[in-house]
């Protein structure tokens, strides 16, 4: 079975640099925050290009610290496109602030900047627009809007560290950046963690004290904080894995063209990738006529696939007392119920690759 994606491969490709690293946050007893984590924290703001970086513990609290961050709590809105990973919502959520979701365009899948305006209020404080599936959302068009009504913009930049708009790297380009280093993102720790961006110190010194439980100086607690500190461990795992980065990603956009130029199955429908960014392929993601009957098919074949998303944020249960309908976002909606999740990773072979290929050209129920 070819699996969807394959961790493995790497720590074994990289075992004796991932223990050395391990063995020395060991030796040193650097277990939380510490010499390693900050260590992270500076390479990675400088991979980035912004002037700071803070790591944490996982993604979804990269996005309620930017939130807190940017002064957003109970009674705001925060715009959010309805097709991403839920995390972007819980965000916002754990705030007290409600996420208001939106429609994604037909064409790339992206939050889709004519409706965003629609939807703001008075209340309205944010925009987060998420990177998904590796390829930049329409940056200049939704800070354009944000810029006229005085909004925030936050980057979710779960599913694109190292994608490019319009030649600068995602995660600096508005006020915040979130990161996730969930296995199996492009990056990844051995474990859970996560980073936020900017390129306003000022943010990144705050959320320095939020996720140290509320001080700068240990036992002085200057406000409500949070644990939300990154692990020594997962610091130096991702520096490790970091050095490998622009590697992977080239291998990513690699199969990713291929998979472009090769399926041409007319029932096959692709994300765009508009000429102005680079995606950089966190999930190769297709629209087919019935999923269950694609997944099935492909489940022959000994090739596992999956599905990104099934269920739209402003359909999920959890946000059913916000009263959305079907037919609020249909583009998201089409998507959720049609998208299939192809087989991609940095170590996939050319007889994988070739695999995939093939049997997304054979189906035709
Ligand atoms: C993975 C992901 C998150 C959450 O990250 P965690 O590290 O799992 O908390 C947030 N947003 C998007 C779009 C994601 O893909």
């Amino acid at each position: 079975m070819l699996k969807r994606v394959d961790l493995g491969r790497n720590y074994r490709n990289h075992k004796d640099e991932y223990m050395k690293a391990i063995e020395e946050v060991c030796e040193e007893t650097a277990f939380s925050g510490g010499k390693f984590a900050d260590k992270f924290d500076q390479e990675f703001a400088e991979y980035i290009g912004v002037r700071a970086a803070t790591g944490v513990d996982n993604g979804t609290s990269a996005i309620q610290l930017a939130m807190l961050a940017l002064g957003i709590g109970p009674g705001d809105e925060v715009i959010v496109p309805a097709n991403t990973y839920i995390a972007t919502a819980w965000g916002v959520t754990y705030t007290g602030a409600i996420p208001v979701f939106v429609d994604c365009t037909e064409d790339t899948w992206e939050i889709d900047p004519a409706a965003i305006e629609k939807r703001i209020t008075e209340k309205t404080k944010a925009i987060i627009g998420v990177h998904l599936y590796g390829q930049p959302f329409e940056f200049g068009e939704v800070k354009e809007i944000a810029d006229r009504h005085g909004l925030y913009v936050v980057e979710d930049c779960a599913q694109a560290h190292n994608a490019r708009y319009e030649g600068r790297m995602v995660g600096g380009l508005g006020d915040i950046g979130c990161f996730s280093f969930y296995p199996g993102k492009n990056l990844y720790a051995f474990g859970e963690a996560g980073s936020v961006t900017s390129n306003n110190k000022k943010y990144i010194d705050y959320i320095d004290i939020l996720k140290n439980q509320g001080c700068k100086v240990r036992y002085y607690h200057d406000v409500v904080g949070y644990n939300m500190r990154m692990e020594g461990i997962q610091g130096a795992v991702l520096s490790v894995s970091l050095k490998y980065l622009d590697e992977w990603t080239r291998r990513r956009q690699d199969i990713g063209y291929r998979y472009l130029r090769g399926i041409v199955n007319p029932m096959i429908r692709r994300q765009e990738h508009p000429g102005n960014t680079e995606s950089v392929f966190h999930l190769f993601v297709i629209t087919v006529p019935d999923a269950e009957d694609f997944l099935r098919f492909m489940d022959e074949r000994e090739i596992e696939c999956n599905r990104h998303y099934p269920v739209p944020c402003h359909l999920q249960q959890a946000y059913a007392h916000l009263n959305y309908r079907k037919g609020d976002c249909p583009n998201a909606e089409y998507l959720a119920e049609h998208c299939i999740t192809l087989p991609m990773f940095p170590e996939m072979t050319e007889d994988e690759i070739n695999l995939v290929i093939d049997a997304c050209n054979e189906y035709n129920n």
